[in-house]
């Protein structure tokens, strides 16, 4: 997805009310397939498997399919792209895959503006956000992104994850997204220590980072794996010291064919080229605020779900939100490092 700000911080505070360490029943799945690799860490002994999740941002005016979607003076926009959200989250759910939506501010904004009356009736009397974070536990959870502002009227990740507080989603320390390149440029070291709010005494820690940008994408550090970057210079070097890790998110955000690089990501598994006893990440991107103007956005989502029956009974595959990844890898992958670069 494009974006169009300089800065690429996605502040996503996954929802811990996915369930248990481990997350998705998934997990536990029996793996039969000959081609998943076994043995090769004497200290895990969890296949190494891909881990997938459909995810999207919503931005800020400035991005050009969200411009309307925002505009408070627009509620038709927003309201035809709630139904379309939740549209798009049932059919991801429905089919068994996993679904991270990242929300900025504006967004939230627009919620606290029209969920009210009958508007909710279509999501049980809840806000849209904490409907969407609560109907399928495991399979749906709403993080937070934020480009951040400064200046005036300027907030940060911290005034995000109080905002999405406040809407019943309770933030759980994912950052989504945040620029890693050039190392200059960084703004995700700061996330090691808790970040105090702009627009109030709202304080926030980060627990996770998710996938890693560059300026206006144009080298986009894209890896799989799950890691703890050592330092702005070799982010894409892992460091068992540090104790924020990186969910990779492979797929190159600039692109759609996502569905190629999962493809991509399953043949190296399949010819045995991946690490022994290790997790690997994709995310498959889509841009929420086109949901209403292209059916063909939850289309391609499904027919990728269902392309990869196989690979998920397998047990190459698992569809899994980013907060249980991230207690996967601790729990069952007993945090051991993957650094697996997209070349593009
Ligand atoms: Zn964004």
């Amino acid at each position: 997805m494009k974006h169009t700000a300089f800065a690429l911080v996605f502040v996503a505070a996954c929802s811990s009310s996915g369930g248990s360490p481990g997350g998705d029943a998934q997990t536990d799945a029996p793996i039969s397939d000959a081609n998943v690799t076994d043995g090769g860490d004497a200290a895990v002994d969890t296949p190494t498997r891909i881990y997938a999740t459909f995810s999207t941002h919503n931005e800020q005016s400035n991005n050009l399919p969200c411009k309307d979607v925002v505009d408070p003076t627009k509620p038709d926009e927003y309201l035809a792209n709630r139904a379309a959200t939740i549209a798009f989250a049932k059919a991801i759910a429905d089919a068994g895959g996993a679904y991270d939506l990242m929300s900025e501010l504006s967004y939230i904004e627009q919620i606290n503006l029209f969920d009210k009356g009958s508007v909710l009736d279509s999501t049980g009397g809840k806000n849209l956000l904490k409907y969407l974070n609560e109907f399928a536990p495991g399979k749906v959870t709403v993080d937070m992104h934020s480009h951040e502002k400064s200046g005036v009227g300027g907030f940060n990740s911290s005034d995000v994850a109080e905002a999405l507080e406040k809407l019943g989603v309770p933030p759980n320390g994912l950052v989504g997204g945040f620029i890693a390149n050039p190392s200059s440029a960084e703004n995700w070291t700061r996330l090691r220590k808790p970040l105090k709010a702009v627009r109030s005494s709202y304080e926030w820690t980060a627990t996770v980072l998710w996938g890693g940008g560059s300026s206006l994408h144009v080298d986009d550090p894209s890896a799989s794996g799950v890691w703890r970057p050592k330092s702005p210079d070799e982010f894409l070097v892992d460091d068992a010291t540090q104790t924020l890790p990186n969910i990779g998110g492979y797929a190159d955000i600039t692109r759609s064919d996502y569905a190629t690089q999962l493809n991509t990501l399953l043949d190296l598994l399949k010819s045995d080229k991946l690490e022994k006893n290790r997790m690997y990440t994709i995310t498959l991107m889509s841009q929420q605020c086109d949901f209403h103007r292209d059916s063909s956005i939850t289309e391609t989502a499904k027919a990728t779900i269902a392309a990869h029956t196989a690979d998920v009974a397998a047990g190459r595959l698992v569809w899994m939100t980013l907060p249980n990844v991230l207690s996967t890898w601790k729990t069952a992958y007993k945090s051991q490092p993957a650094i697996l670069p997209n070349p593009h």
